[in-house]
């Protein structure tokens, strides 16, 4: 162990012999070391797990919110060291990094709006020829240990995803954070121990996933798997997690079409579309990857698309005008080097970028690539993005949902049938008319179908799925 990593690491996994080293993913140097957890070691956060499950359902929703909302109130104040740990270990751009904390004191506070609203309905037993007489009603209760598995794009926000909906209903938490991004998870422990939570409801276990993630699939005392990573994993999870509960927030290949009746427009969607395709080096589940434009747009669209993507700049992420910096690790550097070569050896021509660029890759933009190229079926995950015309909405239509993915899908559109067309024809969770579909509120439902999901998160979404619903009936004539 070096440097000050027990500002950052829990008592509990402060016990710990072996470790691991987390790397800078901009200059892959050494941070420091992280514990390696043992499974026994996840054991004993379990069983702390059982002993703070009967404290926080003990709490009213009402302290459960006040947690909530001191814990909002933590982060802020200490933004900026949230927004420095986030680009520490991920390398995320400063600014985006400062964006998630942001969004992260969001989504707690929805949480805290929700812990007040978790309500049944009242059910008319009479409505049923044999159920006079009796006053029914369902409530919810927590269903104990939820484990959290996180992945390293988002490491703030998308652990707060789990948490703020699971401590609002009064579960306990687990979470095993990605191996690369295990800080923020630390940091956000410490603002709830400060905000009150009671001991161990939110415990954080550090180290091997699919090691650790057994251990928590198939602890009898653990109620729920909450998963958001890469469907591989998210498929593996699902055959491994028996009768429990599971949510999966998997990827995606996010397509956008742009249509003709929004020629005045298309600059504007241009400069946008930048960001929905390169910010955090396209490491986004929703990141702008295949694009598909009105041949009667195409050409201007591509021109100003390239000129504002050549404008981006590459750089150390702590710096304020950085945009794009080093991946996320060697492999997926190499994967998708190799991807956009396959595509170039099958026809597909290169706009801008292309190569490599110190731990990154440039800012890349390809055109004329082949529905079952890797680079356009299978999710990048990186800085790159397909651009190619159609002749009609309908070829974009079929394109977009020839897909084994379906998270979120955009449209630009002024023809308003053609709008109301895709959003009921697009085979996707969620569907954007007028905006990319890099988009996401923290508290509207969201989840995918196909390989893209199973259940869904957006706090009171997240929340149902982390409670038992429990029916009463009183027979007040017996
Ligand atoms: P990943 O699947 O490699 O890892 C995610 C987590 O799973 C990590 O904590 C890892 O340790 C753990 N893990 C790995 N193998 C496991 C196993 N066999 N059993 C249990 N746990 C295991 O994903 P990643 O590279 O960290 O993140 C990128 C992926 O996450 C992309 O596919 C992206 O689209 C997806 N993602 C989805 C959403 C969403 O909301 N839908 C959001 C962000 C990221």
């Amino acid at each position: 162990m070096n440097g000050d990593w027990k500002k950052y690491v829990s008592l509990l996994a402060q016990e710990t012999t072996e470790s691991y080293p987390l790397r800078n993913p901009h200059t892959r140097e050494k941070i420091m070391d992280i514990p390696e957890c043992t499974n026994e070691q996840m054991e004993n956060a379990i069983k702390n797990g059982v002993e703070a499950f009967q404290k926080m359902k003990a709490l009213t929703s009402h302290e459960r919110a006040v947690i909530l909302e001191r814990v909002c109130h933590i982060i802020s104040e200490n933004k900026e060291e949230f927004a420095q740990t986030i680009t520490l270990e991920s390398a995320k751009p400063i600014k985006y990094a400062r964006g998630e904390v942001d969004r992260t004191v969001q989504t707690l506070k929805f949480a805290a709006v929700e812990a007040r609203k978790l309500e049944g309905e009242s059910i008319r037993l009479d409505a049923a020829p044999n159920g006079s007489g009796r006053d029914a009603y369902t409530i919810y209760q927590p269903i104990g240990i939820v484990g959290a598995i996180t992945p390293f794009n988002f490491p703030l926000n998308l652990v707060a995803h789990k948490v703020g909906p699971a401590l609002a209903v009064g579960n306990s938490i687990i979470v095993k954070p990605a191996e690369k991004t295990p800080l923020s998870s630390f940091l956000l422990q410490k603002a709830f121990e400060e905000a009150g939570l009671p001991k161990n409801a939110l415990q954080v276990i550090t180290g091997d996933g699919p090691r650790l993630g057994k251990v928590l699939m198939e602890h009898k005392d653990v109620a729920k798997i909450s998963f958001t990573g890469s469907p591989t994993v998210g498929k593996q999870i699902k055959s491994q997690v028996g009768l429990k509960k599971v949510t999966l927030e998997l990827g995606n290949n996010s397509a956008l079409y742009i249509d003709k009746s929004v020629k005045e427009k298309v600059k504007d969607i241009a400069e946008k579309a930048v960001v929905g395709a390169f910010s955090y080096n396209g490491q986004v589940c929703i990141s702008t990857q295949r694009i598909y434009v009105h041949k009667d747009v195409s050409e201007v669209f591509l021109t100003h698309f390239k000129k504002a993507t050549e404008k981006l700049t590459y750089g150390v992420p702590t710096d304020e005008a950085t945009d794009v910096s080093g991946l996320i690790d060697a492999k997926s550097q190499n994967r998708i080097l190799d991807w956009i070569k396959e595509a170039q050896q099958e026809g597909a021509q290169i706009v801008t970028g292309g190569e490599k660029i110190e731990n990154g890759i440039q800012p890349t933009i390809l055109t004329n690539v082949k529905q079952d190229s890797s680079i356009s079926c299978q999710e990048v995950f990186g800085p790159v993005v397909i651009v190619n015309a159609v002749d009609s909405a309908e070829e974009a239509l079929a394109k977009m949902n020839n897909s084994e993915y379906g998270l979120n899908a955009g449209v630009y559109t002024y023809v308003l049938p053609q709008a109301f067309h895709f959003a009921h024809e697009l085979e996707v969770g969620q569907v954007f008319i007028n905006d990319l579909p890099t988009l996401r509120f923290d508290h509207m439902p969201y989840g995918g179908i196909k390989n893209s999901g199973y259940g869904y998160e957006g706090i009171k979404y997240a929340m149902q799925e982390m409670v038992n619903r429990k029916f009463i009936s009183m027979n007040y004539q017996f």
